[in-house]
């Protein structure tokens, strides 16, 4: 099989600084839309794509394309721990290498897009972990209605977040003709899919389709940075006609590190990126506005367990403690909700640090003003630990659903059951080190 791949990235007409990044190997091309303050966005996407295509192995398979995310996700996630001022930087990855005579397999985090372009249609292989992806997945949107909703850009799932990412894969059997588009959000935010089919169609090559599919996201705007990658299937061996005669979704087979297929509403992390006063901004999973509004009903999520994931986390998570050490580790995995100036915060670290390790802030749109009950602020102030990440979002929502009921016992007559707020506090879990030898 031949690939012929062509790229084009532009920062677009609105934004000064292009976060978006791409690699192209021998095999391996991949994408990265990157989010964060300062440098942030820049640093994660090109950390992802540059990590991601050096982990893909010589001779590829979806598992080990699926492996070499978690890879660049555990780099994106340790550089952001490394400096303060890319804390909590993020970025989405899709990627596709040529994995057998007759397949090409993709890997995808977030809602930068994998399309396949055969006989003339255009379908999209990857599926968005996107905030309205969600919604319209529940069935509370429709696909239009998500095409411009004012939170199209919030990601559920990102890398560099976490220590460890659910990541989707899927193989495809290709067929000669066959072009790939892989492309980041500024593209498909700005340009229809019947005018990127067009355009696919139309071109005599891949740069040209390139080209093009850029130069029209900047006529229409170009209100963000835009990355196109095409790459074209030739030689395939063995060609077997058949495949022409099958659907898209015939020809793909799924893999994924998620135990959930499809990602819905629940998976929404409320993990705030900070993005300043931008809605254009791209936060993973903001907590801000009508996101967290319409889902902290439903967000209190029973975790997810699969075995494979469970060992992807072990390995990730012994090559982090190895590599930073056991400060390193406990410095990331304990948690404690407390105040930073007047907002209420999550800490992912000791409050005050460890060493030279400052905690990561996940900031929650909450204010210690919007507490009333004294002993409350109190607790806060001086920080609440809590078991995981999970336990201290729930305290924050609890917090969060206080406000809500005393605001409307305040303006109706009706009576509402107060919760009481459990007050725990939970010794600092003594971290369990995996031994080197695992
Ligand atoms: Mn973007």
């Amino acid at each position: 099989m031949r690939l012929v791949i062509a790229a084009a990235t532009d920062v677009g007409q609105v934004r000064s600084l292009n976060e978006d990044s791409f690699a192209v190997a021998d095999h391996v091309v991949a994408v990265a839309d990157g989010m964060g303050g300062h440098l942030g966005g820049e640093v994660a996407s090109a950390e992802a794509v540059e990590s991601f295509v050096q982990a893909a192995t010589d001779h590829p398979n979806v598992d080990s394309l699926l492996l070499a995310v978690q890879t660049a996700n555990s780099a994106v996630h340790l550089r952001a721990s490394e400096r303060h001022d890319l804390t909590g930087m993020g970025t989405t990855l899709c990627a596709l290498a040529a994995t057998g005579p007759d397949r090409c397999s993709v890997v995808n985090v977030g809602d930068s897009r994998v399309y396949l372009h055969t006989n003339g249609r255009l379908t999209q292989i990857s599926e968005d972990h996107s905030f309205v992806e969600g919604l319209v997945r529940e069935g509370r949107l429709t696909r239009a209605q998500a095409e411009v909703h004012p939170q199209r850009n919030v990601v559920t799932r990102a890398l560099g977040i976490e220590p460890y990412v659910d990541v989707d894969g899927w193989d495809v059997v290709v067929m000669n003709g066959d072009r790939f588009l892989l492309c980041s959000d500024g593209l498909t935010n700005e340009v229809s899919e019947p005018k990127i089919a067009d355009i696919l169609s139309g071109s005599d090559s891949p740069e040209a389709a390139a080209n093009e599919l850029v130069r029209r996201a900047n006529e229409n705007g170009g209100r963000d940075n835009v990355t196109c990658v095409v790459v074209e299937v030739s030689d395939v061996e063995p060609a077997d006609p058949s495949v022409a005669e099958l659907s898209v979704a015939a020809r793909l087979t799924r893999h994924s590190t998620a135990q959930t297929v499809t990602p819905t509403l629940t998976g929404l992390d409320p993990v705030v990126v900070t993005a300043p006063g931008s809605t254009a901004g791209r936060t993973a999973g903001s907590s801000a506005g009508d996101a967290a509004g319409a889902s902290s009903a439903s967000r209190r999520r029973p975790r997810r367990f699969s075995w494979r994931g469970a060992l992807f986390a072990v390995a990730v998570a012994a090559v982090f403690a190895v590599a930073v050490g056991g400060v390193g580790w406990y410095s990331r995995y304990t948690y404690s909700v407390g105040v930073q100036g007047d907002e209420i915060v999550i800490f992912q670290g000791p409050k005050d640090g460890v060493l030279w390790i400052d905690p990561i802030v996940l900031r929650q749109n909450l204010t210690l003003d919007d507490v009333t009950d004294e002993s409350i602020r109190e607790s806060l102030r001086s920080g609440v630990d809590q078991a995981d990440l999970a336990a201290a979002q729930d305290y924050v929502e609890t917090l969060r659903d206080r406000i809500t009921t005393t605001t409307t016992t305040t303006t109706t007559t009706t009576t509402t059951t107060t919760t009481t707020l459990p007050i725990v506090t939970i010794p600092p879990v003594v971290p369990v080190v995996p031994s080197p030898g695992f």
